[in-house]
């Protein structure tokens, strides 16, 4: 049988592996169009019926036995969290952070946008499951993901859990968990380096468990069918169904799809890519992510561990593609920019070193670098990765290393000052960005 993409009428090479919003076939995006908006309760409650009250023991051991990772990037096993939330002193609250303040992810959006009531009944779960009665959600106000979650929280019969939003400010480093976690205690957006986890001590000093829009979305599905159910998708190392957004040189940048069985990375870009056109590269996993050259990329599956194995995490499940005449090194300047002036300015590495980084690698961008300057841009990102208060700075050393490796050729020509005679205008999606 042949199915199309909707978008487009393009033929999707492995359709039942791949749903966009309102495919029947998907888990996270069955549902209405996404014209439709957001899912009222009614539609919502018709199609997937209640959440089953079952006790917090047998639901955390549920959620342990089906493997299911964060989605926001860093992949810890929700069980475990729930499990420390259920073991630590104080009265457990649950957090969703629905912050993404990677500018090419839209998934966590549109969830929020589309199935706010599915986000909230995984929070209500994991309210269950460690003895919770308290949700927030952090958002951004004046975006619909906002409005939508506010109109379905006012929709929700009272289920003895208070739910109330949060409005997060628009900062990269406002989305990582630390930096959530003083914010809502009323402190400054920043990221934390020491002190306890915060599902042992976070919001007000409470064990917190915290996690991102689609973990939470996940959740509500186990907890209504099952681990056995949730294992069905996905692979054995890295189970359940997985959603991705594409971006960069693509027909329609910013689409979220949902992975259902391991396809290649060809098999899921291709039928985005313009008529005839052939990337040169792929950054998988979103600013922070590995440069793949496309020859590379096209045959990987898009399988969380596989990925990892391959030194090319899926992270926030971003793919971004770099058609061929664009090139890699000024992109990736641009995002090391992007990362500069986005520092918290707290350690000297990420404050002073950043800014460095990008310097240099604007030297060899413009093509008037001297003979050593491979050799300083090495001497540089080894002085930076790991020696920040967080992981901000390690991702982007980590960017502009993949960008060196894959981008060979580009850094000779720039090297020898020819230049590469790519197109070095802005491509990629930068959100706003503020200190
Ligand atoms: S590494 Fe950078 S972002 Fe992280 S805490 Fe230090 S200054 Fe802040």
């Amino acid at each position: 049988m042949t199915v199309t993409f909707p978008m487009f009428g393009a033929a999707a090479p492995n359709a039942a592996a791949v749903a966009a919003s309102g495919d029947p076939h998907g888990r996270l995006l069955a549902g209405p169009p996404a014209a439709a908006g957001w899912e009222r309760i009614g539609s919502h409650l018709t199609r997937l019926g209640p959440l089953s009250r079952c006790s917090p023991d047998d639901l955390r051991a549920e959620i342990t036995d089906a493997c299911l990772l964060g989605r926001g990037g860093a992949g810890f096993p929700l069980g475990r969290k729930l499990e420390m939330a259920a073991g630590a002193r104080g009265h457990p609250l649950v957090v969703v952070n629905g912050s993404e303040g990677e500018p090419a992810s839209r998934k966590d959006q549109e969830l929020l946008e589309l199935r706010p009531h599915l986000v909230l009944d995984g929070a209500v779960a994991a309210a269950i499951a460690v003895g919770g009665d308290e949700i927030v959600i952090g958002a951004h106000r004046g975006r619909d993901a906002w409005d939508a979650v506010a109109a379905a929280i006012a929709e929700r019969a009272a289920d003895g859990i208070r739910c109330h939003m949060v409005d997060l400010p628009p900062t990269y480093l406002a989305g990582e968990s630390s930096a959530l976690v003083s914010f809502v205690n009323g402190g400054a957006p920043l990221p934390r380096s020491r002190g306890a986890p915060a599902a042992l001590q976070g919001i007000a000093g409470r064990p917190t468990v915290l996690s991102n829009v689609e973990t939470f979305a996940h959740l509500a599905l186990i907890a209504r069918l099952g681990p056995a159910w949730f294992c069905q998708a996905g692979s054995r190392d890295s189970p359940g169904s997985t959603l991705v957004t594409v971006n960069g040189d693509v027909r329609w940048p910013g689409k979220v799809l949902e992975v259902l069985r391991p396809v290649t990375i060809g098999e899921l870009v291709e039928p985005f890519l313009p008529e005839g056109s052939r990337p040169r590269a792929v950054l998988v996993g979103g600013y922070a992510g590995t440069w793949v050259e496309w020859v590379d990329a096209r045959s990987l599956p898009l399988d969380r561990g596989k990925l990892s194995e391959v030194g090319a995490p899926l992270g926030c499940g971003v793919l971004c593609v770099l058609g061929s005449q664009r090139c890699g090194l000024a992109e990736t300047l641009r995002l090391l920019e992007w990362f500069a002036a986005g520092s918290a300015g707290q350690c000297g590495p990420c404050a002073l070193g950043l800014p460095q980084l990008a310097a240099e690698l604007n030297e060899l961008v413009a093509s008037r670098p001297d003979r050593r300057v491979r050799r300083r841009l090495n001497e540089l990102a080894s002085s930076i990765a790991g020696r920040g208060g967080c992981h901000f700075p390690d991702g982007a050393v980590h960017l502009v290393e993949s960008a060196l490796q894959t981008f060979g050729a580009e850094v000779s020509s720039h090297r020898s000052r020819r230049g590469c005679n790519l197109d070095h205008r802005a491509y990629f999606p930068l959100g706003a960005f503020r200190r």
